[in-house]
């Protein structure tokens, strides 16, 4: 089986032929088809054919150069790679029905490219696979949708979104539900199962979530979401953003992933602790879990890629409440200052400290890779935090041997690169090119000179 989830033959495995789908777009009224792939960021590219075309896309025939994307290792004078779409993730664009897009794994020489995104998950999936596991995720999608004023000032779409506490809040909630509804009722219409939405804790911000599935799947999916939620958003005059932490004053936008895995075979979730234990999680699920404590520092530079992610990261801003995004390294129950919260009746591991701005391909690799050497490792967790780490004083903590996440981009990526796990993980090509990207972009930042210094410093000496 190829890429495209064709077989040479040209035939998918659920027996469709690239023409049966050409003329099946075709019938719907599709005229063009996306071959999309992703950047370091995973930002959508794409190329698009129009559907006669569709055959040949499927075969490869889109090529292009890596070197004109953010962090895609190649240079100008390499051959250039195919992006080869996945036809089992065709998607006619609900805002745009006679455009279909699928998301690609890209191929250099016929082989899948050591340093793509989606290859690289594709890569730890096989591997869990190999140990007769299935990854499945879920994606809690936080992000604001905002107004730009007259003068160039971003605020919430609704003027009456302005309570100090506004999760969960109603009438904003209402305010917003043109664009809402559409979203939803379009997220619906693709199968992905929405089961709630609501207003989140930051003027503006909101939060839509759908079913778990495969996490190829998912990571698919939030890729596509976030080009959904802009052009829908847009269409209503309005902006999506999914920057981490766009306002001082409110809380940031998480992405948290609830994982689990199943059995290959029977799709049993193998995090559901045995009956009668009293456990909230399988032992396997404790394995997976000490993986990625083990890794964790490691993890955040790719689960929280930006500079602006550590301004998230934080335990209290001049927000409402707390950022209730996690600072330490620690797991426990239904817990939200730990990074690795059980929720519920425990069958799922919620990782909290992803946002919004990470490449899900990559995160979800990562995630899997360290949990997958847990496993293989039979590493224990140590004892669970039960208590609100945020309010534990910096002595409290050393002395339960609570450590904090990386309070910086230019810390995260210093731990990924003396981490043989990103190697492991991504390749060499893509490894190097993530650490000089994100070493390029903290560096930038740094020598960035910004009001809050000039403010405080200028006059002060
Ligand atoms: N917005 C919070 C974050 O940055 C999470 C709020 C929640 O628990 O839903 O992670
Ligand atoms: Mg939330």
């Amino acid at each position: 089986m190829s890429a495209s989830g064709l077989t040479a033959g040209g035939v998918s495995a659920s027996g469709v032929t690239a023409e049966d789908a050409r003329t099946g777009l075709e019938e719907q009224g599709v005229h063009y088809a996306l071959a999309s792939f992703v950047d370091l960021h995973g930002v959508c590219k794409a190329k698009a054919v129009p559907l006669h075309h569709l055959p040949a896309m499927l075969a490869g025939s889109e090529l292009f150069t890596g070197a004109a994307l953010d962090g895609v290792p190649q240079d100008v004078s390499d051959d250039e790679v195919a992006a080869v779409p996945d036809l089992s993730s065709a998607t006619v664009l609900p805002w745009r029905p006679d455009t279909v897009w699928m998301a690609s794994t890209l191929h250099l020489h016929g082989q899948p490219f050591e340093a793509c995104s989606r290859a690289i998950l594709c890569r730890v999936r096989e591997q869990a696979a190999r140990m007769g596991l299935r990854f499945n995720l879920g994606v809690e999608t936080e992000f604001f949708v905002l107004r730009r004023g007259a003068d160039g000032s971003l605020g919430p779409a609704s003027s009456a979104d302005t309570l100090g506490k506004p999760c969960y809040d109603l009438r904003g909630l209402l305010d917003n539900l043109d664009w809402l509804d559409e979203l939803v009722q379009a997220m619906n219409a693709l199968g992905w199962g929405v089961y709630s939405f609501d207003h989140e804790d930051g003027n503006g911000q909101f939060e839509t979530d759908f079913g778990y599935a495969d996490a190829l799947i998912t990571a698919d999916r939030v890729t596509f979401f976030r080009l959904m939620a802009r052009e829908i958003t847009r269409k209503h005059g309005l902006i999506a953003s999914f920057m981490p932490k766009p306002f001082a004053d409110r809380t940031g936008s998480g992405a948290h992933f609830n994982m689990s895995l199943a059995d290959l075979e029977s799709g049993t979730n193998l995090f559901t602790p045995p009956d009668g234990t009293g456990s909230w999680v399988s032992p396997l699920g404790r394995q997976f879990i000490a993986g990625i404590l083990r890794h964790a520092p490691a993890i955040c530079a790719v689960i929280a890629p930006t500079v602006n992610s550590y301004k998230r990261l934080v335990v209290q801003g001049s927000m409402s409440g707390f950022t209730w995004a996690p600072v330490f390294i620690c797991y426990g129950n239904n817990n939200r200052t730990n990074m690795l919260r059980i929720p519920g009746a425990g069958s799922r591991v919620e990782c909290r400290a992803t946002d919004s701005a990470c490449n899900p391909y990559l995160a979800a690799a990562l995630l899997l890779a360290a949990g997958l050497e847990g496993i293989r490792e039979g590493l224990d967790p140590g004892e669970p935090n039960l208590v609100n780490a945020y309010r534990l004083s910096p002595e409290e903590r050393a002395r339960r041997g609570l450590t904090t996440l990386p309070r910086t981009l230019g810390e995260a990526i210093e731990a990924f690169a003396a981490d043989p796990l990103g190697r492991e993980v991504f390749g060499e090509a893509m490894a190097d090119a993530f650490i000089s990207f994100k070493r390029e972009e903290w560096a930038s930042y740094h020598s960035a000179i910004s009001s809050w210094e000039t403010e405080r410093y200028l006059e002060l000496f």
